[in-house]
């Protein structure tokens, strides 16, 4: 990965069918990008996997879908509509609009011209709801998902009755309005995060705070992030917000530098008490021994795209391989999004591509992440599937039709990483792949 730029991924993600530019043939739309066939499937395995190692696989986990668009009162209670915002700066010359905190030595970063004043700019997408327009019908797209989960806290706990601590957990879109998007998928003004909200005791937050943030790294290794450029940043006081008693970014050397991918708060009972005193509802929980108390929350939060790219870069790989440079992705198997690709050696020849289909079919039943791929020789399509980081290629040829009858209905398995090849019995694939 050492070699690896922006261009490099950003141009392989647009050749290869992982990711677009958004509403590209009107000329794009900023900060939107579009994930196509490989980039829908990588994204959806790896919010499968965060889901069932955060869900699915805990008993003190639950999960929700709250809608995007919330009431608009939400958003008063958790402080954004007064502070979700950056400091805008905009150039008196060009009228180009800054990020104050991104632009050094105080001049127009684009044309050199003098800077007006530094306002603050709220990054949340208002719309209204219903056909009247007042101050009634405005709302807000979620500038991230953890409102969706603090609002349905008591809906879970009266559902479900857990004991603390427990945790609610949510994958969606949000939306900011970015004032300067950039660095491909980095910075984006509609992007997905996945968040944890998970309910303490008072006395109980700081074993729960080790615990997430080992999870975290866990994660990330299980992913395939590199792990030696992940690094841990211990926010200081004066730079956390002010209901944080701790929090910590998880930091990746991304190739435009060490930037944060995702976040670990203690956020005390910050949020569920101010929504009961928005919402006049009483949202405490009743412990075992008949108290009261209001939990206080430890929030893991991830952010997809960041994790795309923390792992595009991870994985871009240039190497040599029989005397040709190469470039592959070395997903690993859980995530990549073609687990295994079949070829029949000539496309000409109906009895190869028929035992060729058959493979394929009984497969796909097993493996759906399957493709077939039968277009230019063989050595072509090995360059086609390591670049969008298949693990292996499955060649069916006259062998497997028994023209050798020892290595009838065998096929040949080329690994990814090594280009070995290994003649494997068409019975014994499904363990292989999925192994
Ligand atoms: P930054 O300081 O980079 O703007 P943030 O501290 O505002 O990020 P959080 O509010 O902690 O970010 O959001 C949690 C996670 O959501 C981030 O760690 C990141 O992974 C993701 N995220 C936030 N903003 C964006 C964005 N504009 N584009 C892509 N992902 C984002």
């Amino acid at each position: 990965m050492s070699d690896v730029t922006m261009e490099k991924i950003i141009s392989l993600c647009k050749r290869r069918g992982f990711i677009y530019p958004g509403s590209e043939i009107y000329g794009g739309l900023s900060g939107t990008w579009d994930y196509g066939p490989l980039g829908v499937e990588l994204k959806n395995n790896i919010k499968a996997l965060w889901w069932s190692t955060f869900i699915r696989e805990r008993d003190d986990m639950f999960g929700v879908d709250a809608a995007i668009l919330m009431h608009p009162k939400v958003w008063e209670a958790s402080g954004h509509v007064a502070g979700f915002s950056d400091p805008l700066v905009e150039c008196k010359k060009c009228k180009k609009r800054f990020r104050a905190d991104h632009v050094e030595g105080g001049k127009c970063p684009e044309c050199g011209g003098a800077l007006g004043e530094v306002r603050q700019f709220n990054m949340m997408f208002k719309t209204q709801i219903g056909a009247a327009e007042d101050e009634q019908s405005v709302s807000y797209l979620r500038p991230e998902t953890a409102g969706g989960i603090f609002v349905n806290f008591k809906n879970v706990v009266d559902s479900f009755h857990p004991k603390l601590p427990f945790g609610i957990g949510q994958i969606g879109k949000a939306f900011r309005n970015e004032i300067a998007p950039r660095d491909f998928i980095f910075r984006v003004r509609e992007m997905e995060q996945m968040e944890i909200e998970y309910f303490v005791r008072p006395s109980e937050w700081e074993a729960a705070f080790e615990e997430w943030r080992k999870e975290s790294l866990g994660f990330f290794e299980a992913v395939g992030i590199e792990k030696n450029s992940v690094h841990e940043l211990e926010v200081a006081d004066g730079d956390r917000a002010h209901y944080s008693k701790r929090t910590i970014d998880f930091e990746f050397d991304f190739p435009f530098g060490r930037k944060e991918l995702s976040g670990l708060a203690y956020r005390t009972d910050f949020d569920l008490a101010a929504h009961a005193k928005a919402s006049g509802q009483d949202i405490s929980y009743l412990d075992a021994d008949g108290s009261r108390t209001v939990p206080h929350v430890i929030e893991p939060s991830f952010g997809v795209d960041r994790t795309i790219l923390a792992l595009l870069t991870s994985v871009y790989t240039e190497d040599e391989l029989g005397g040709e440079t190469r470039t592959y992705l070395k997903f690993n198997k859980a995530v990549a999004p073609v687990k295994a690709a079949i070829f029949p050696l000539l496309k000409n020849k109906p009895e190869l591509v028929a035992k060729a289909r058959e493979v394929y079919m009984m497969l796909k039943k097993v493996i759906p992440q399957i493709v077939w791929d039968d277009n230019g020789n063989i050595g072509k399509r090995y360059r086609r599937q390591d670049e969008i980081g298949t693990p292996y290629c499955i060649t069916i040829d006259f062998d497997t039709l028994g023209e050798n009858p020892e290595l009838k209905d065998t096929v040949t398995l080329r690994d990814r990483d090594t280009g070995e090849q290994e003649r494997v019995a068409i019975g014994e694939l499904i363990a292989k792949i999925a192994a």
